[in-house]
């Protein structure tokens, strides 16, 4: 379910976003209630709903077009350890909503998922991103029991 255009879109906007590493347990579950911020569009400031969970200072932005209104949540990410280099980053995740663009979201929000840190957007709603959850959930379970296999580390 990816667009190529509009994932060339999303990716670029998306690396404007303040990037913040978040531990599953400190995500906070959206809110239903948007509340009403300052957005600058073609120069005019406007009110616009914009909920919890966004972390675009829309103020900051100078839109050409409504269209243009994106809305992106704090990105969170699995960071994995390799053998050579840093850790990588995998499965990262944001809340995203394009309120007034003509897409297949119908401006309604979405989870923008990578698998790795390469460009590649993939966009699912609310039962795709609960399948993922639970296939996550039995993959560190699967991990476990490799692990349960291991000797102790030595100290
Ligand atoms: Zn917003």
């Amino acid at each position: 379910m990816t667009h190529l255009v509009k994932e060339g879109a999303l990716v670029t906007v998306a690396h404007d976003v303040p990037t913040r590493q978040l531990s599953v347990s400190a995500v906070t579950p959206p809110s239903a209630s948007p509340r009403l911020v300052a957005a600058v569009v073609r120069g005019q400031r406007i009110a616009i709903p914009c909920f919890d969970w966004c972390v675009v200072d829309h103020t900051a932005e100078s839109l050409a077009d409504l269209s243009d209104l994106a809305h992106y949540g704090a990105r969170i990410s699995l960071p994995v350890p390799q053998f050579s280099g840093a850790p990588e980053h995998v499965l990262i995740a944001y809340m995203a909503q394009w309120p007034f663009a003509r897409d297949e979201h119908r401006g309604l929000p979405y989870v923008a998922l990578e698998a790795c840190d390469d460009g590649d957007v993939t966009e699912i709603r609310k039962a795709a991103a609960q399948a993922l959850a639970d296939q996550i959930r039995a993959h560190a379970a699967a991990l476990d029991t490799l692990a349960d296999q291991l000797p102790e580390s030595p100290a």
